[in-house]
Parts: structure tokens; C-alpha cells; sequence
């Protein structure tokens, strides 16, 4: 069967068509996207094998200190009437922060469904004639980033698995801790990918005559970790969210049907119009009868802290708030507990940006661009050069020498790991003149891996896992080093501290972790 699709039709796989295939007919590394370039004289030459890129550029450009990277985006939606897999695109594209590795679709008319995916951004995996193939009346989508299994094809989600009924295809964010005890459940060699969530999707898919909204509701309070789910059999669209709620999942309302997210933003960009959060422990079904509701588990809410600090979208709402206010303040709060003289308050762009805003405004320092972010960083699939990747981090930020030189300058950052990209900064921003460079980071010390969906280092590779702020601050170069307190970001939300998980910040994990049964490889280490 051809990589980039599968089809599934009444539980059994079905050869792809001579038109499916040309709908299949990209996968990186072998088969290329068609390109073209002039030469001179001019003369144009088609390229059909030009190697489609990874991503490598941009997320590991510094492969030892990359930023906290999420773990995926999840679109959903039942919509007759409507072009799913356009919306579906749209969806995926708004929530393209969230994972970058991969990317695909399931769609359904009714009596089949069919999968879409390849590695690569989502502007890479999908064209128009791709998107013209995959008609229907609900469809989920997902972009990943992995936390367990590997960055390869077959990893990459929706997964897809035949059932009694017929086929069923998922989409997850987040992360289970129990993957080797669930995956004990199956026979051997009966999943294909090294995913938690294919271990989902196997298990699911053996309801026998169940239904899939019941078999979910009996399979889902076994499984433990962090887990927003879309998934989808011919007909329905389903939605579940772990009981503590740790990963976001919005419900949305179309003219024409119904939306589910990972963020609000993605319904903004939909033209969905919110309409509440998908409960910590509930599952809602999604189909012509309209949207249903039951409760597999008693919610225990502990949303991730770390997301109003740097995995969602800003014009994201989450629990009622949103996301840039709330970062805005974290950057007043920052200016209370840790001021200083200085000319200019700069951020390390874009994430530092709402923080240094809130932090200039709260201070009376003035707030400037001090640094030049390349937006395509992440975009150009070249691998860098030795020459470029001793640069290291000028590819993605170079400084404005005749704004920061002679300054006393306040540089606000999202978090620290491994401190190697702080030091970058700090170096360069001397070298381009500035006399002081006082670092104010909008997190607090990141010192505890998270097994909830984050891909952090490990407590031994993260800086402020065995230095104190005063050796990091000396470690990084900068003149003084602020971290807001964790009860400065905690009220900054607006939530109460006991419905919020910040275990990376002090190590009190709100679902206990078994350390022998976690980790991005534990299905392949396990030989599944
Ligand atoms: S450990 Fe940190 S990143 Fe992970 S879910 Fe908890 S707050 Fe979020």
C-alpha cells in the first residue's frame, strides 16, 4: 500500500486507486515535491526529485539546547456540507507551533476512511490535489512533535486500525505514562508504529461489539498520563480528554457542524465560534444527532502551566484567559520581583515579547526590538554547514547593533534548559555594544523533566537541575539573572494553584510516575 494514504473501508484495507496513488506519491527522503530553477542562459529545469526537508534547521540548529517542544496539535470535525480536509488543513496549519515533524488527516464520507500523512510541515505534506482527494463529512487532522516512539513515518498520526464495525483512525497530544503496561495488553507484533498511541488505537479498536463511545468510555480510565484525543470511525467524531486535563482541548460551533481543537485559536482561524473547554475526563460524541456528552472519570483538573508560558498560540484563551494577557502580567510581576537600572527592556523574540512588554510597563524602562528573529528559520530544509552551525544562533537572531550599543539593556526570555542559547545571546548583545545585559526569564527554574507531552532535557541535562541562579546567572555571562517566582506565574493565570500541574518547576508530579515504565523509546526498547 502506498505510504502517504491508507484507506480503510468496512474493516478491511483496500488496494489504493491509480488516483489515490497520485495523491500518495511524496515521501521524504525518497520521493520529492516537483520543483523548478532557472539557469542561465535562461533556461528552466524541472527537478522530480528534489529531497523534501525535515525540519532539522530550525528545531536543532543548537541540537543541545532546544526549546521546550509540545507535543502535537489535534483538529477535529463533523461538518456535512463542508470541505473538511480544507478546514481540517486550516486547523492543523493554526496549530503548526504545537508539532513540526509530521503531519496528517483522516477523512470520512460515510463508508471509508481514509489517512493521509507524511513527514514534514503541514504546508509540506498537503497540496490542493491532495486535499481535493480527501472528501467527506468529518475528518481529524494532527501535527507532531513525538514524546514517544521515534520521528518517522510511521509514527506519524493520525493512526489508523480496522475494527469489527469498520476502521478507526486517532489523533493524540500529550503523553501516557503506562504505555508498556497497556501495550502488554495486545498480542505480539500486533501494532506497527512505537507510539503510545497506536497502543491506544490497538486497544480501542478490540471493542468488539461494543460501539467505540462505550469501549472508549470502559478503556479510557485505565489509561493513564496526559491525553486530548480526537478520533473518528466512518460516521462519528469522538473527543476525550485525560482527568486532570493536562493538555488543552476546545469544543467549537460551525454554521454547518462542529469543531474540536487543541486551541482556540485554530477555531478562530476556522471561523468556529468557541463554545466551552472539552472537560478533564470527558468523552463527547460528535455525529447527525448532534454533540453528547458523558463522563468517563471524576475530573482532577491540573491543566500544564507551561503553556501559558510558552507552548500556545498568544491569541490563545485558555480556562477563560488569555494567553498574551496572561504573559503580559507574568512580565509586570517579573519587573516587581526583580528590578533593576537599566535603558531599554529588549525580548528574545517572539516569545519573550508579551513578558518584556508587561516588564517595560511595570518598570517605565522603554521597550525596544533589540533582536531580529529570521522568520523562516524552520522554513529553508538545508542541513547548515559546519561554518553556519558554528554561528549557532545567528541564523535565528542577530542583534541591532545601533540599538543596543552603549545600552544597559534588560533581555526578557520564556525559560532556560541547558542555558546554551542565554549565553549565545548574552555574547552577542556584548560584542554588539551593549554595557549591561541583565537577563529576566517569565518561568521559573525549569529543573524536572515532564513526562505529561514537553519534550524537556532530562533533570541532568537541565541547567537549573543542579546550579543555583547565581552559578546559572555566572554560567550565562549576564550582568544579574530574575526568574519570576512560581507564585508570581501561578496568580498571573488567575487559576488556583491546586488546578495547575508545574511539577518541571518543583518536581511534584500530580500523576505518579513510574521511572522504569517512561521515555521516548520505552516501545522500542522494549523491542514492540
Ligand atoms: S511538567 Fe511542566 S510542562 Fe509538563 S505538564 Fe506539567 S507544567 Fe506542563
Amino acid at each position: 500500500m502506498a505510504k502517504g494514504r491508507r484507506g480503510f473501508g468496512e474493516g478491511l484495507a483496500r488496494p489504493v486507486s491509480d488516483r489515490r496513488r497520485a495523491a500518495s506519491h511524496r515521501r521524504p527522503g525518497r520521493r520529492g515535491r516537483q520543483g523548478r530553477i532557472w539557469s542561465s542562459p535562461e533556461r528552466q529545469i524541472r527537478l522530480k526529485h528534489v529531497l523534501k526537508g525535515d525540519g532539522r534547521l530550525g528545531h536543532d540548529l543548537d541540537p543541545l539546547d532546544h526549546a521546550p517542544k509540545d507535543a502535537c496539535g489535534v483538529f477535529g470535525v463533523w461538518a456535512p456540507g463542508e470541505d473538511v480536509s480544507k478546514l481540517t488543513y486550516f486547523g492543523l496549519y493554526a496549530l503548526q507551533h504545537r508539532g513540526q515533524e509530521s503531519a496528517g488527516m483522516a477523512v470520512s464520507e460515510g463508508s471509508r476512511i481514509l489517512v493521509y500523512k507524511d513527514m514534514g510541515l503541514v504546508a509540506q505534506v498537503f497540496d490542493e490535489s491532495v486535499l481535493r482527494t480527501l472528501r467527506g463529512h468529518l475528518a481529524i487532522g494532527h501535527c507532531r512533535y513525538s514524546t514517544t516512539g521515534s520521528s518517522v513515518w510511521e509514527n506519524a498520526q493520525p493512526t489508523l486500525s480496522s475494527t469489527e464495525a469498520g476502521g478507526l483512525a486517532m489523533a493524540h497530544n500529550g503523553n501516557l505514562i503506562n504505555t508498556p503496561e497497556l501495550a502488554a495488553r495486545l498480542p505480539a507484533d500486533s501494532i506497527r508504529a512505537t507510539t503510545d498511541t497506536e497502543v491506544l488505537t490497538a486497544l480501542l479498536s478490540r471493542h468488539g461489539g461494543a460501539g467505540l463511545e462505550d469501549a472508549a468510555a470502559a478503556l479510557l480510565p485505565q489509561v493513564k498520563g496526559a491525553y486530548s484525543l480526537v478520533f473518528m470511525d466512518e460516521r462519528t467524531l469522538y473527543a476525550a480528554r485525560d482527568p486532570q486535563g493536562i493538555r488543552p482541548l476546545v469544543l467549537g460551533r460551525l454554521e454547518k457542524g462542529w469543531v474540536v481543537a487543541s486551541e482556540t485559536a485554530a477555531l478562530d482561524i476556522v471561523g468556529a465560534a468557541f463554545v466551552r473547554e472539552v472537560e478533564p475526563g470527558e468523552l463527547i460524541t460528535i455525529d447527525e444527532r448532534g454533540v453528547r456528552s458523558r463522563r468517563f472519570a471524576l475530573a482532577d483538573p491540573k491543566g500544564c502551566l507551561f503553556e501559558y508560558v510558552y507552548l500556545a498560540r498568544p491569541d490563545t484563551t485558555i480556562a477563560g484567559r488569555g494567553v498574551q494577557v496572561t504573559r503580559v502580567e507574568v512580565g509586570r510581576t517579573l519587573a516587581r520581583e526583580h528590578p533593576v537600572e537599566a535603558d531599554l527592556v529588549i525580548p528574545t523574540p517572539e516569545s519573550g515579547t508579551p513578558a518584556a512588554i508587561g516588564y517595560a510597563a511595570e518598570s517605565g524602562i522603554p521597550y525596544g526590538q533589540g533582536l531580529v528573529k529570521n522568520s523562516y528559520v524552520g522554513r529553508t530544509f538545508i542541513q547548515p554547514s559546519q561554518t553556519i552551525r558554528q554561528l549557532g544562533i545567528r541564523l535565528k537572531l542577530n542583534p541591532l547593533k545601533e540599538v543596543v550599543a552603549g545600552k544597559r539593556l534588560v533581555v526578557v526570555d520564556d525559560s532556560i534548559v541547558r542555558g546554551n542559547t542565554q549565553r549565545a545571546i548574552v555574547r552577542m548583545l556584548r560584542e554588539a555594544g551593549a554595557t549591561e545585559v541583565h537577563v529576566r526569564i517569565s518561568s521559573p527554574p525549569v529543573a524536572w523533566p515532564c513526562f505529561y507531552g514537553i519534550d524537556f532535557a532530562t533533570r541532568a541535562e537541565l541547567i537549573a537541575g543542579s546550579l543555583s541562579v547565581e552559578e546559572i546567572c555566572e554560567s550565562i555571562g549576564a550582568d544579574s539573572l530574575g526568574y519570576i517566582s512560581l507564585e508570581g506565574l501561578i496568580k498571573a493565570t488567575t487559576l488556583p494553584a491546586e488546578r495547575l500541574c508545574r511539577a518541571c518547576f518543583d518536581g511534584t508530579y500530580p500523576i505518579p510516575i513510574d521511572r522504569d515504565n517512561v521515555g521516548k523509546y520505552v516501545l522500542e526498547a522494549a523491542g514492540q
